[in-house]
């Protein structure tokens, strides 16, 4: 069952539990993300990010989610990822998104403030939540210590979700999108400052990578929703390269169907350690 954003995270934070979103952008990603949280019994988030776009046309994307999703009780959501387009959260909501992130978070504080608003004032209208992003949570970026500047500002994060009364606030807490050199450093001390202040569920990007007792302190501290998307991949290609390596690798279809298997377990593990 197709529901937004609120209607699993609030739970979920109240209950010191995290809810998964995992990137989708084909069939089997798709399948996979379905399978797992069908075979454990939890929600779940499908996440299609704007930058899949071009490779994934939108519209059926949410048609195959939205099949799926219908075949259960369990509430799934259909959200759309890092969107600085307000275009495209139009075309996404039409679509029959349940969840947007309008990505601001680039843009100078007071016009993301705007900007947000204006996506919650029309999302909200419809019945369709919206997550927005204040601090920088950087793509490509390896360090695994990142500057404090980086970091989401607390008196920042209460002004911007009083004004804008969006639902799910992602934070920058040291976290980075893609693959770390070393152990990235988690400001928990940032997070327990905002968590105090902001009610909202929190949101953790770039969940690959981070430590499980980092993932499990952050959500104990209010963080509800954590994105993994690089490890769910790295996984996937790993055995298409094993695969390919042998000396007949066999048709197209088994290959992703093997691919898709191993996300599925990949994925059950990240909502087995969110979930408790
Ligand atoms: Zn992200």
């Amino acid at each position: 069952m197709l529901v937004n954003l609120n209607q699993v995270l609030v739970a979920a934070r109240a209950e010191d539990r995290a809810i998964g979103a995992f990137n989708i952008y084909s069939l089997e990603t798709i399948e996979a993300v379905y399978r797992a949280a069908i075979d454990l019994d939890t929600p779940v988030i499908f996440a299609f990010g704007e930058q899949y776009i071009d490779v994934a046309n939108i519209k059926i994307i949410a048609a195959m989610v939205r099949e799926l999703a219908g075949r259960t009780i369990l509430p799934m959501v259909l959200h759309l990822d890092h969107c600085q387009s307000v275009e495209v959260i139009y075309q996404a909501v039409q679509a029959g998104f349940t969840s947007v992130m309008f990505d601001g978070s680039k843009l100078p504080f007071t016009e993301n403030l705007a900007r947000t608003g204006e996506v919650v004032r029309f999302a909200h209208a419809v019945g369709v939540s919206v997550e927005a992003e204040l601090g920088s949570v950087p793509f490509g970026h390896t360090e695994s210590v990142l500057p404090e500047e980086y970091l989401t500002k607390v008196d920042e994060a209460v002004r911007f979700v009083a004004e804008t009364g969006v639902d799910a606030l992602a934070v920058a807490i040291g976290t980075a999108h893609g693959e770390y050199k070393g152990r990235p450093k988690i400001y928990h001390d940032r997070l327990q400052q905002i968590a105090e202040q902001v009610a909202i569920p929190l949101v953790l990007h770039g969940g690959s990578g981070v430590p499980d007792e980092d993932i499990l302190a952050a959500v104990r501290m209010g963080v509800a929703k954590i994105n993994v998307n690089t490890q769910i991949s790295l996984a996937a290609v790993k055995k298409l390269k094993e695969l390919c390596a042998r000396e007949k690798p066999g048709h197209l279809s088994d290959l992703l169907y093997e691919a898709e298997k191993v996300m599925v377990e990949e994925v059950k593990g990240f909502i087995r350690l969110f979930w408790g």
